[in-house]
Formats: structure tokens, C-alpha cells, sequence
């Protein structure tokens, strides 16, 4: 990923919602001026971080899911397979992608698609690829090596997964595209310090130009990258902030009401190129990230971003929760 310059600034904000326990899922009551749906009482599932969890160790142990290699091509297959249990609306998307070091990638994205018909959609996504170099391991002699992705990868359709699971039980009354990009973690390795531009996201440049169905559009789009290490830092993300900033408010509107006002921090960081500039740019929905991301920390990241150490023992299930009930929360209450 790359960085432009930061400017910081807090931004307060004061969130409009409360809870009222119901059952294994909750009531809200929201008052939402972003949506403009001052009223709502609607159920939401309860996130199961276990599932959650389990989803992620299953992507894992397939190995390294680079581009071109025997566990990418077996952990698609069983993505969709999954999928498939909960939607009978599955695409797999196929590709060529050219990365920057001239290599083709047979490249895969996977959509899944609930209550295709309506026309008031929410697309969810996260990339499902691993980075096929660990170029910021501490050891240079890792720094050709696959990186495991539990976090970078692993966890954000980890999450997506089980809320696909929640609504094959209770269907959300709008319509919702999880889609897994691919291809998102072949960027140009570290030591050729950036002389090829776009070569991160490639699964989601080319889905924002080949849409699955033609002429796609949602209301708004929620990106999740690293969504599972603990004690992160779900920064204002500068992407986010300038192409979707009523959103992002939403969600961590959203999450402080939940109690994840430690997680989702009212704090403006620099921009990042992750899937969802593509999104915004090219098919113009509004689309944030939800991303561990604090430019004091050394690498901006978690501790073991692109190095061989990115595996199941940094994945913490109240994070995973955390963002699973926020993201649940703003896909039922929305009106
Ligand atoms: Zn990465």
C-alpha cells in the first residue's frame, strides 16, 4: 500500500443511538441523519466471533493464497463453496490481471449477492489474496517469502463470512454484495520503492470496470483490511474521509453506540490506496475503510504486516467482534 501526506485532526462526534437487549440479537432504536431514517426499530443478528474466528483458521490453513499457487485455487473453491451455503447468488469473477513484475495472475473475485432484486444494495468487501512476499519481515531472509495473511487478508472475509452466515437466517430487508477482491496484496515488492503505480488492488480495478452485473451500483460500501488484531487502531482514513466521509461517520456513530469507541477512533490519518479507492473512483460508491491503521506506529500497521509472522496468533476475537457487530449493526439498521 501506499501513503500520501497525513493531516491529522479530531473530529468529535456524538452518536444518536440506543440499545435495547432482545433475545440471541438485539433492538436498536436509531436515529440516523446520515440515512435519513429517524426512526428505526429493527432486530440485528448476533456476530458470532467464534465462527468468525474458525473462518479465518480455515483460510489459513490452506497456506498462503498467492496468485497461481495450488492453496489460492483450493481456498476459492471453497470460499464460493461457502458461499453457496448461504446464497444461491454466487459469481466467481475471472481474470487475467498483469502484475507489475509482468507475472499473470489467473485471478479470482467472488461475490455474493443477497436479495439481488432490490435496488437499495450495500456492497461489503475485503480481499481474500495474500502477499506473496513478505518484504517488511525484520529477517531479509524471509523477505521473499509468502506471507500467511491471517490479519492482512484472513480477517476481513473472516468477518464478511459470518455475516453472510447471519443473513442466510434472518434476511436483511436491503439488498447486500459481499464481494472478495483478489489479487489486492501483489504490489511491486518493497525494494523497487514504488516505481509501478496501481499495482496494489488489481482484483478491484477490475472488478470496478467489470462489474458482475452490468451498470452496478449500492448506496454506500464498507471495505474491511486487517480487521483482526488486538488493540487496533480503526483510524479516519483519508481515502475514506474525502470520498465518503457521511459514512464513515455512520459506522463509527454506529460503533461508539455499541461500546467501540477504543477501536473506531475519532482520529484523521493520511490516505491509503486499498480496494476502496477503486470503488470511489471508477463506480462511484461511496465506499470507506476499515482499517488498523496509526502513522505513529513504526510500519503504520499491525506488528507483523508483510512479514512471515502475519498468522492465528495475532487474531483477537473481540476485535473481530467489534467490527462484525458494527458492520452487522449498520446492515440492519439501515433504512
Ligand atoms: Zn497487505
Amino acid at each position: 500500500m501506499i501513503f500520501m501526506k497525513n493531516s491529522i485532526k479530531l473530529l468529535l462526534l456524538s452518536a444518536a443511538v440506543t440499545l435495547i437487549s432482545c433475545g440471541e440479537g438485539r433492538k436498536v432504536k436509531t436515529t440516523d441523519k446520515d440515512t435519513q431514517s429517524p426512526e428505526a426499530n429493527v432486530f440485528v443478528p448476533e456476530f458470532n466471533r467464534d465462527s468468525a474466528y474458525a473462518y479465518i483458521e480455515k483460510q489459513v490453513a490452506f497456506g498462503p493464497r498467492v496468485p497461481n499457487t495450488q492453496a489460492h485455487k483450493a481456498c476459492s473453491d471453497w470460499l464460493s463453496a461457502t458461499l453457496q451455503r448461504f446464497t444461491s447468488h454466487v459469481t466467481v469473477q475471472q481474470a487475467r490481471l498483469k502484475a507489475s513484475d509482468g507475472t499473470m495472475l489467473d485471478a479470482k473475485n467472488i461475490i455474493a449477492s443477497f436479495n439481488p432484486e432490490n435496488s437499495s444494495r450495500i456492497l461489503l468487501c475485503a480481499h481474500w489474496d495474500s502477499r506473496p512476499w513478505a518484504d517488511h519481515d525484520p529477517d531479509p531472509a524471509n523477505r521473499r517469502k509468502p506471507v500467511p495473511g491471517a490479519n492482512d487478508g484472513g480477517s476481513g472475509v473472516g468477518v464478511l463470512l459470518e455475516i453472510a452466515r447471519q443473513m442466510s437466517i434472518h434476511n436483511p430487508s436491503l439488498g447486500v454484495d459481499i464481494v472478495l477482491f483478489d489479487a489486492e496484496d501483489y504490489g511491486e515488492h518493497q525494494d523497487l520503492q514504488g516505481s509501478a503505480d496501481h499495482s496494489w488492488a488489481l482484483g478491484s480495478q477490475y472488478w470496478a470496470r467489470n462489474p458482475h452485473t452490468p451498470g452496478y451500483s449500492a448506496r454506500f460500501g464498507i471495505l474491511l483490511d486487517m480487521v483482526g488484531a488486538e488493540n487496533p487502531a480503526f483510524t479516519m482514513e483519508g481515502t475514506s474521509m474525502y470520498h465518503a466521509p457521511g459514512i464513515m461517520r455512520k459506522v463509527w456513530n454506529v460503533a461508539h453506540s455499541l461500546g467501540y469507541q477504543n477501536y473506531f477512533l475519532n482520529r484523521k490519518t493520511g490516505p491509503i490506496t486499498d480496494d476502496h479507492l477503486y470503488v470511489n473512483e471508477i463506480l462511484r460508491i461511496p465506499t470507506i475503510d476499515i482499517i488498523d491503521y496509526d502513522p505513529d506506529r513504526d510500519k503504520g500497521f499491525f506488528d507483523q504486516w508483510h512479514t512471515v509472522n502475519d498468522d492465528m496468533s495475532n487474531i483477537s476475537k473481540e476485535t473481530l467482534k467489534a467490527v462484525g457487530h458494527t458492520v452487522l449493526t449498520v446492515v440492519y439498521t439501515t433504512k
